[in-house]
């Protein structure tokens, strides 16, 4: 008798101008931008960033989110996204810099009541981060054809409104120095992606919403959130 796993294959992104972006793991950063850090109760500026996963089963690139159950408060958290073609450990910021395939802008979705019950509970977030379509992305483009710079803007509209808005450069540590502090503790792979933390702004997103998150010169994310809490 033999046993057999059903087939599996990794969520593919679509990348700008063709190709595809296989996805390994999803590493986030909390609290990137001091602001930010502030509005969840941190007093001082954090000097490590802080980092968490999400299943690589979250990504989603469609135009509809389903409300996740159990909860009662669903928050957004625009993001820049990055995804990495090399890796490794103990990087330097040029290596990590090197190690970079392209961004996108995406939504770092949060159960934010069941994140705050877990944190006082002193108990795991993973629950109230990693539901399903829990990190929807925009089109991937590469690193060859579009840079962060600290005057790039990162913003997210609910129904056209602007809820968060602040410059790439507010962030308190930058993308290679994400990349290089991460794999001082594991090793970075080629389909990494790493949500680099978002900026002050975050607030509830309520069914029938439709969300527009956007960096400049990049593809924007367009979604609406489906269900009911
Ligand atoms: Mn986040």
């Amino acid at each position: 008798m033999t046993t057999e796993v059903v087939a599996w294959k990794p969520i593919q992104l679509p990348v700008a101008g063709g190709g595809s972006f296989p996805v390994r793991h999803i590493w986030c950063a909390g609290r990137n931008y001091a602001e930010h850090a502030r509005e969840m109760g941190a007093t001082n500026a954090p000097r490590e960033p802080v980092f968490f996963s999400k299943p690589a089963a979250a990504m989603s690139i469609s135009s509809q989110i389903a409300y996740p159950p159990g909860t009662a408060l669903l928050h957004h958290e625009v993001e820049l996204v990055v995804f990495m073609q090399s890796g490794g450990r103990r990087l330097s910021r040029a290596q990590a810099r090197k190690s970079i395939f392209g961004y996108a802008v995406g939504v770092d979705l949060t159960r934010r009541d069941v994140q705050t019950i877990a944190k006082q509970a002193g108990h795991p977030w993973e629950m109230s981060k990693g539901f399903d379509q829990s990190a929807p992305v925009g089109q991937v483009v590469s690193a060859a054809g579009w840079q962060p710079q600290g005057d790039t803007m990162i913003r997210l509209e609910i129904d056209g409104e602007v809820r968060q808005s602040a410059q790439l450069g507010d962030m308190l540590f930058d993308p290679p120095e994400l990349i290089a502090r991460l794999s001082q503790t594991v090793t970075v792979n080629a389909g990494d992606v790493i949500f680099t933390g978002t900026p002050a702004g975050v607030g509830p997103l309520l069914p029938g919403e439709q969300v527009r998150a956007m960096i400049e010169g990049l593809p924007a994310l367009n979604f609406v959130v489906e269900g009911r809490p």
